[in-house]
């Protein structure tokens, strides 16, 4: 709990002060020798490193890749966590301190980002300057609930059906045709969701192929297809949402 809290402080002040310099250092600032995995940590003489603006690939001494192996990134979380646990620096200098709190903080936040898969996708898409994510789907409203062109139709039907219900429900009745047409979209809509999240990762493995390859149209292009897919994954869970919302009231009339 104490060292949350400390973590919690530490991201407040990192916003306020100048603890983190621009960019990560090359080598260790106490015994000179080259920083090749984590910028947290020398390996060699196992001092916390200044807090620096690094991306959270960088924070696990990763290449920005898409394909992780999960196993070796927990491991690697939980070691460097050990490594850099605030409890170890107490007698260390006031500065040393703060750069282990930063350093907690940022390994926590890369660790739950870079294991979940979708996650993982928007925020490289983010590095690669795309806008992506809940914080611009909210930006506007209107193209956020504009459906993509090929489920105009379904959607526009799926409301009406949606609005059918609502109004069934209003006068105490229930449709069990309209119920289980609703559930079989709902079910629909699941499974294609099950294929983007597939597909998304197809286009990862593309995405890291081309990168390794130095192709730089085809890794534009794999990341503007992945940045498309996320878009009509939120719009389909959303969807998804607002039909099984309607199918649980319905039943509770
Ligand atoms: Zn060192």
């Amino acid at each position: 709990m104490r060292l949350r809290l400390l973590i919690l402080l530490t991201r407040i002040a990192l916003k306020m002060t100048s603890v983190v310099t621009t960019s990560a250092p090359a080598a260790c600032w106490a015994c000179s020798v080259a920083l090749d995995a984590s910028p947290l940590l020398c390996a060699a003489c196992g001092k916390v490193q200044p807090a620096a603006e690094i991306d959270y690939f960088r924070a696990f001494g990763l290449p920005r890749r898409l394909t992780l192996d999960l196993a070796a990134l927990e491991r690697e979380f939980h070691r460097l966590s050990r490594r850099l646990h605030p409890d170890r620096f107490a007698r260390a200098t006031a500065e040393e301190q703060q750069w282990s709190l930063a350093a907690t903080a940022l390994l926590n936040d890369a660790y739950r980002t870079l294991r979940d898969p979708i996650q993982r996708t928007e925020y490289l898409l983010k590095l690669e300057g795309f806008e992506i994510g809940e914080e611009f789907a909210g930006k506007n409203k209107s193209a956020k609930r504009q459906p993509p062109a090929d489920l105009l139709e379904e959607v526009f039907e799926l409301n009406m059906q949606l609005e059918e219900m609502r109004m069934n429900r209003k006068m105490g009745e229930s449709d069990p045709a309209l119920h289980s047409e609703l559930t079989a979209v709902s079910l629909r809509f699941e499974s294609e969701l099950a294929k983007l999240d597939s597909g998304l990762a197809e286009k990862g493995a593309a995405w890291d192929a081309s990168s390794a390859a130095g192709d730089d149209a085809a890794r534009a292009a794999a990341a503007k297809d992945m940045a498309a897919q996320l878009d009509r994954r939120r719009y389909l869970r959303n969807l998804v949402r607002d039909v099984n919302e309607a199918l649980t009231t319905d039943k509770e009339s």
